[in-house]
């Protein structure tokens, strides 16, 4: 959602640029990726690592300015899912009737990866794993230089998956964790594929993370639900919050 009740967290769809190890990586092509800076969009390549490819999450792609760089390479991973590669993923969205071209249309050339459960991107080590959503998404940890980000959206954090992830992402220096709920929304959401707020709270806890910001709020949040919120969650530690739309947090 847009306009002035959605004005401080805001209403973009999931994307996060991070600056690690010397070079920029995207996470998520929602429609946050429109807003990508000209430092970024002047790189001649770049990365993005696709949790999944449903629409919010992919949405932004064909209308960020990079796709339309002569010259530029855009690296593109993703896990296949339901027996599709991760190219054949975006093209279900970007190509017709849903989009009038296709990737092979953009200037800027698209190359397509298979996301590993290790890799490296130049000095940025990127780990993956499965996480707990409809179809599938995948939680990833960046380390480079001694600092590690975890980025965990489009995920129950369930009392199976949580020992397993409190390793993966234990001791980073920033959790971007999904809370999409609150605890009255719950019980009928159980199986979305989604956590509550507090629940990203009680992750953050178990792995250690220095801080915290809560991802994925529902569209319908306006920013005076948020602030309240994001109060409760700083009372119980001042480096929880949920995240801003545009926010910038150096680790
Ligand atoms: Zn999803
Ligand atoms: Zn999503």
């Amino acid at each position: 959602m847009c306009g002035g009740d959605f004005a401080r967290y805001g209403g973009l769809t999931t994307c996060a640029l991070v600056h690690m190890g010397g070079q920029f990586i995207v996470l998520d092509a929602g429609t946050g990726i429109m807003k990508l800076p000209n430092e970024v969009l002047a790189q001649k390549e770049l990365p993005l690592l696709l949790t999944h490819a449903h629409a919010d999450h992919l949405l932004g792609l064909p209308m960020c300015a990079y796709v339309m760089v002569r010259g530029a390479r855009l690296d593109i991973y993703g896990a296949p899912r339901d027996g599709l590669s991760p190219r054949r993923q975006v093209e279900r969205l970007v190509s017709p009737p849903l989009w009038p071209i296709t990737p092979d249309d953009f200037l800027t050339e698209l190359c397509f990866h298979d996301m590993p459960e290790s890799m490296e991107l130049g000095a940025v080590r990127v780990r993956s794993m499965e996480g707990n959503h409809p179809g599938g998404a995948s939680l990833l940890r960046l380390e480079a230089g001694g600092k590690c980000l975890v980025f965990a959206t489009d995920c129950t954090f369930s009392d199976e998956l949580r020992p397993k992830l409190a390793e993966f992402a234990h001791g980073c220096d920033l959790l971007l964790a999904d809370g999409q709920y609150n605890d009255e929304e719950w019980p009928t959401r159980k199986t979305f594929g989604h956590s509550t707020w507090r629940m990203a709270a009680e992750l953050a806890r178990e792995c250690g993370a220095k801080r915290l910001r809560v991802v994925h709020h529902d569209p319908q949040r306006t920013d005076a639900m948020l602030a309240a919120w994001d109060k409760t969650l700083q009372e119980q530690d001042p480096a929880y919050a949920f995240a801003r739309e545009g926010e910038t947090i150096e680790l």
